[in-house]
């Protein structure tokens, strides 16, 4: 089982954890609630996990523009 993370607003691959001894309470996915979990995490076919994260380039961006970061939570 791999774990990918992707950036939620460019897409772009952040990271790959490919281990199968990692669970999702290392992972800190007890943390968020369900509304959060449906959105952020997402089951692949076969088996992988897709967490929607976000990458250095575009947390930057919204560091600089907080109004960029209102658009683009309605495109999907
Ligand atoms: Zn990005």
């Amino acid at each position: 089982m791999s774990i990918h993370y992707k950036c939620r607003h460019c897409g772009v691959a952040v990271g790959t954890i490919d281990s199968v001894s990692v669970n999702s309470q290392e992972l800190g996915f007890h943390q968020l609630d369900d509304q959060e979990r449906m959105d952020m995490i997402s089951y692949q076919n076969n088996g992988d996990i897709e967490v929607k994260t976000i990458c250095e380039d575009c947390q930057e961006a919204l560091d600089r523009n907080p109004q960029f970061h209102e658009n683009q939570t309605f495109i999907h």
